[in-house]
């Protein structure tokens, strides 16, 4: 899932974009409501994770914009204050569900996993599976394999792939492959995708030649 994580508290913001990319998902990280807001605007933005206080605009805020512009993603608020109110608030801004700090991180996990099978199945993954020749690719298992060997791929490997696979035969210019890999991330430069198209081809084994460099321009996937 490609997850936005609002929260204001840096370390545990780090800690859980960590822990939250070891479950397989792409995170970016806002620290402020103003930045969220902007982030969440991202086509592919599936979850928000909001913290509801956040030192400008309140989570609550946030989440009131987000449905008022009629934002698809599902809201996780995260809440230090365990009362009726505050909950029945979060829900009425537009929160799907909440989490009371502090947590732990399986609870958080095991949430994600429930709005994830809630949430309607938009356009982005009508096709849950992706396939060229040997490379398959299961969007919802989070599962790559080649010749039907499962492959290790870290969340940005298999975002670039996925892009990869959804434009068989096109070519994708670097800066098309960072805005669908890396989203959120305005400080990535081109050069991090030739660093990871590499990773990527190593990892593929001999089905990695299929990722072509376009000298110039950018890479394509071989259909052929
Ligand atoms: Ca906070």
């Amino acid at each position: 899932m490609h997850l936005l994580l609002v929260e204001d508290d840096e370390r545990l913001g780090r800690v859980l974009k960590r822990l939250l990319e070891e479950d397989r998902h792409v995170v970016d990280v806002a620290t402020d409501g103003q930045s969220g807001l902007d982030f969440a605007e991202s086509e592919g933005i599936e979850i928000v994770i909001l913290d509801v206080g956040l030192p400008d605009i309140s989570g609550l805020e946030v989440a009131r914009r987000l449905r008022k512009r009629g934002t698809q993603a599902a809201i996780l608020m995260l809440t230090a204050r365990d009362t009726v109110n505050d909950r029945v608030t979060g829900l009425d801004a537009g929160a799907d569900d909440y989490l009371v700090k502090p947590f732990a991180f399986e609870e958080l996990s095991a949430r994600i996993r429930a709005l994830a099978r809630r949430t309607e199945p938009g356009p982005r993954r009508a096709d849950p599976r992706l396939e060229v020749g040997p490379i398959a690719l299961d969007e919802a298992g989070r599962r790559v394999t080649v010749d039907g060997r499962p492959i290790d791929l870290s969340p940005r490997e298999f975002s670039l792939l996925e892009c990869l696979l959804r434009h068989p035969g096109q070519t994708l210019t670097r800066d098309q492959l960072l805005d669908q890999a890396w989203p959120y991330s305005a400080a990535v430069t081109p050069n991090a995708v030739d660093a990871y198209v590499h990773y990527l081809r190593t990892k593929l084994g001999t089905a990695g030649s299929r990722v072509e460099t376009i000298r110039g321009v950018g890479y394509r996937l071989s259909d052929a």
